[in-house]
């Protein structure tokens, strides 16, 4: 299917083809028609599929339309979008200009932590659609600078992290002042029970879009790990930027100060980072996004809430250098690179006392994360030692509990010999990424089943020592 066949009018066409999409992917294919028919729809699909156009494109032609069929238009608050961050507001935002560039259509974006003038006075020029984030919306509706008494489109996007930040009264309370008579999306990329409980209150006879399982995106991401201890991960992360494939690197750590700690060591190393955390003004984080997207800077730190929405083209890897405390957070990072089913490279590093965490996000995401070895920073995993010094000797014979086949100890063995660091893999895979991106694009973003992640697994033969295994050896 092209987006041709999707009836979808000629200056949004163009502004598509601009955009370089050729072909719609899956969530576009499904939601575009229904969303022309008026029809509400609930979408179950993480940021990367390709979401927001799945929306925006019907919301303008829709728009557009009633505008032409008026003889003098006025520019109202018809569409809202609901984002739970500024990231992702603004990446709403900037698609919809972008798509509606031949339009004569307005989009406005407010949200907190800045100043509200600008935003008061871009609302004061009028404004046809709206993207916000709840709390400065509800601020700039109780100083009646917005009203919602003429939305006709409502949007709630990522609506499982608006939960997940507390913002669900917010968002009850702003669609009570939006006219029950409107066409309603709600967009999450997991379904908790809460959701859908609000999805029932908001959604009248909705149509349900399900994208592939987020799993699944994961077949184009090529994922690993390495076995480090803590006190090594900055070195390691040094290390592997010395390797100049590893072009744009988003940098997961789990806290603020982690975050600040990494640019610090990074900076001393010569290598220029900056950092975007909910410690960091607006502007800050606006302006560090602004050079990791114009490629100024190769490396990006961020915390989880900071990251939510972060859209880059071309992001090469993504590196946890933290592991998630959450497995479905593994997801959504990795998710950052290999969007709109690209591919890309996800590194993570996991010291002994994260590996409860590894073994989750293994169990979630159903498959063995390929270990990443490098001779001299990383772990052998059945030395992992998580007991005192004095019992190491008998944790050592730990190393019983692997299960290695001659087999995958060779490919092991002659994988280190191809590529005796661990960086040169690094880039080969993300090559192979690369070249398969290609193939990925003509087949419109084809993901392959489940299955090749049990098969991925079981190749590698071996086993990891748990924690437990570890402790019940040495005691
Ligand atoms: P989203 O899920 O909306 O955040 O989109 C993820 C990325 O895919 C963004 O960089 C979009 O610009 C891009 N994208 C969305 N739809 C298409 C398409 N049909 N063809 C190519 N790229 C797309």
């Amino acid at each position: 299917m092209k987006f041709q066949d999707l009836n979808l009018i000629e200056p949004i066409q163009k502004a598509l083809t601009e955009k370089g999409y050729l072909i719609p992917s899956p969530i576009q294919e499904q939601a575009i028609p229904v969303l022309l028919k008026n029809k509400d729809v609930l979408g179950s699909a993480q940021t990367g599929t390709g979401k927001t156009a799945a929306f925006a494109l019907p919301i303008l032609q829709n728009l557009y339309k009633e505008k032409q069929s008026q003889t003098h238009p006025k520019r109202k608050i018809s569409t809202l979008v609901l984002a739970p961050t500024r990231e992702l507001a603004l990446q709403i935002y900037d698609n919809f200009i972008e798509y509606s560039k031949y339009l004569d259509i307005n989009t406005t974006v407010i949200f907190g932590g800045v100043k509200q003038s600008n935003q008061v006075k871009e609302l004061n020029r009028g404004t046809d659609i709206l993207v916000a984030t709840p709390g400065r919306l509800l601020d700039l509706i109780q100083q009646k600078i917005v009203s919602l008494l003429d939305v006709d489109y409502l949007v709630l996007d990522e609506a499982d992290r608006m939960l997940d930040m507390g913002f669900i009264k917010d968002v009850k309370r702003i669609v009570k002042m939006v006219k029950a008579k409107r066409q309603t999306m709600l967009f999450s990329a997991t379904m908790p029970k809460e959701i859908i409980n609000l999805a029932n209150q908001l959604l009248q006879d909705p149509v349900r879009i399900q994208i592939t399982p987020v799993e699944e995106t994961l077949d184009v991401i090529n994922q690993s790990v390495y076995f480090i201890p803590k006190k090594e991960k900055i070195k390691l992360l040094i290390h592997l930027l010395k390797n100049k494939e590893l072009k744009s690197v988003l940098v997961f750590s789990r806290t603020k100060y982690g975050a600040n700690y990494i640019v610090r060591d990074l900076n001393q190393a010569g290598i220029q980072v900056s950092a975007i955390h909910g410690n960091k003004s607006q502007s800050a984080r606006q302006k560090a996004l602004n050079a990791f997207k114009n490629k100024e800077i190769r490396v990006l730190v961020a915390t989880d809430i900071a990251a939510r929405g972060i859209d880059v083209d071309d992001l090469s890897h993504v590196v946890n250098y933290d592991l998630p405390e959450v497995p479905e957070t593994y997801i959504h990072r990795i998710g950052r690179t290999g969007r709109a089913g690209r591919g890309g490279v996800a590194i993570a590093f996991c010291s002994p006392e994260q590996f409860d965490l590894l073994k989750a996000i293994e169990k979630h995401i159903d498959m063995k994360i390929p270990e990443s070895k490098d001779d001299k920073l990383s772990l052998d995993p059945s030395k992992i030692v998580t007991t005192p010094k004095k019992n190491r000797k008998k944790t050592t014979n730990s190393k019983s509990v692997r299960t290695d086949n001659t087999s995958n100890r060779k490919s092991n063995n002659s994988s280190k010999k191809k590529s005796n660091n661990s960086s040169n893999k690094q880039t080969s895979n993300s090559n192979k990424n690369k070249s398969t991106s290609k193939d990925t694009n003509k087949k419109n973003y084809t993901y392959s089943k489940k299955k090749s992640h049990k098969n991925n697994s079981k190749s590698r033969g071996y086993s990891r020592p748990s924690n437990k295994q570890n402790n019940r050896k040495s005691r």
